[in-house]
């Protein structure tokens, strides 16, 4: 079998995760990585046996460079984009120079590329050119929501998030303590989150609101749905349940808070202690009147995207249906 020639422009939090999910699949190959700065993370990455390309050289002496970004991008089949935020879109006229197909990562702005959650809306990108994976929170909603939303006829969805304050790496974020509201200009009703699920589940109609605290690693969400039809709660846990890539906790277990969940994640002796799944409390599961439904779930930022990236690339290339790429890429990354 052809493998597909994968480039990875950006070996950063989530480029060097896509790396090794790419490795593990015996359809596509890593032909390169990009990195702008040397750092302890290309030392492990040259152990690993990746090629760096890199247009600052002179940040490399003593290193192997395998040429130029524009090189790495001649020879690939696709290049998996994971630059930092608002980066991507300088790349995307080199990847179109070369008439290269391209993923870019939630940070770029939505009209990039068409946006993507595996169990959505696989078949929308079939053979396309360019695709964003949703970032970790809009993919986090749209597994949970859209389990409900393919079965029942969802009315409204209210969701609150509360997200990380900084990544773990990241000196100059907070906030350290304080509780902050997340408020942009010209980014209402209140944040980017519903807008941006709405580009892979169009009709939902869903109003998010986000806070930022002082913890890294994990966001939670509160979510409230309210559905046309009337269910109960073992009805709802039974389709998450059945639903891929969300894992089913318990506080009665356990599971406290995110720091447990994270615990969890480190007994599993996953690479870099990754959750690719959507943790949703099962005995946070409430139905409200029969048809209003509610729960907590929390989402690993570093990961859940992970997957997709990996689905995403054999959508684009039309090479297996949406359950087929589904099994084989939970399967190889150890998802249950
Ligand atoms: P990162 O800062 O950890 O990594 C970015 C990498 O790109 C670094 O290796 C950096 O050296 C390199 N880089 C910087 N400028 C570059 C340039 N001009 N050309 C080529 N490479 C360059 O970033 P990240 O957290 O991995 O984020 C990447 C994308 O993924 C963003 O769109 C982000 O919004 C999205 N995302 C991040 C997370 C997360 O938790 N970190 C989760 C989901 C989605």
């Amino acid at each position: 079998m052809t493998k597909i020639k994968v480039a990875i422009n950006g070996y950063g939090t989530i480029g060097k995760r896509v790396a090794e999910a790419v490795s593990k699949q015996d359809d596509m190959e890593v032909i390169g990585i990009t990195k702008t700065t040397m750092n302890y993370d290309l030392e492990i990455a040259l152990e690993k046996g990746y090629n760096l390309y890199t247009n600052n050289s002179e940040n490399f002496k003593g290193v192997e460079v395998k040429g130029t970004i524009e090189d790495l991008v001649k020879q690939a089949d696709i290049i998996i984009d994971c630059t930092p935020e608002k980066t991507g879109e300088t790349y995307k006229p080199l990847y179109e120079k070369y008439r290269k197909k391209a993923i870019f990562q939630g940070g770029e702005k939505k009209n990039i590329g068409e946006s993507f959650v595996a169990q959505m809306n696989y078949n929308d990108i079939l053979g396309k050119d360019y695709v964003r994976v949703v970032s970790c929170n809009t993919t986090g909603l749209c597994r949970t929501i859209g389990a409900l939303y393919k079965k029942y006829n969802i009315k409204h969805v209210e969701a609150q998030l509360i997200r990380r304050g900084a990544d773990p790496k990241d000196s100059k974020k907070g906030p350290i303590t304080q509780i902050a509201p997340v408020i942009k200009k010209g980014d209402l009703p209140h944040g980017h989150h519903g807008p941006d699920i709405k580009t892979v589940i169009k009709d939902l109609d869903i109003h998010t609101m986000a806070l930022a605290v002082p913890s890294s690693i994990m966001h939670l969400h509160c979510i409230q749905v309210e559905l046309e039809e009337t269910v109960t709660k073992e009805e709802i846990i039974e389709l998450l349940k059945n639903t891929t890539r969300i894992k089913m906790i318990k506080y009665e277990a356990g599971f406290k808070s995110t720091g447990d969940i994270m615990e969890y994640a480190r007994e599993l002796e996953r690479s870099r202690n990754d959750l690719f799944e959507i943790a949703v409390w099962e005995d946070s599961i409430y139905v409200e009147k029969c048809n209003r439904v509610s729960w907590y779930q929390a989402v690993h930022q570093e990961s859940d995207v992970i997957p997709e990236n990996i689905d995403a690339i054999r959508a684009m290339f039309s090479l297996m249906s949406a359950k087929e790429s589904i099994k084989k890429t939970n399967e190889t990354l150890g998802i249950k």
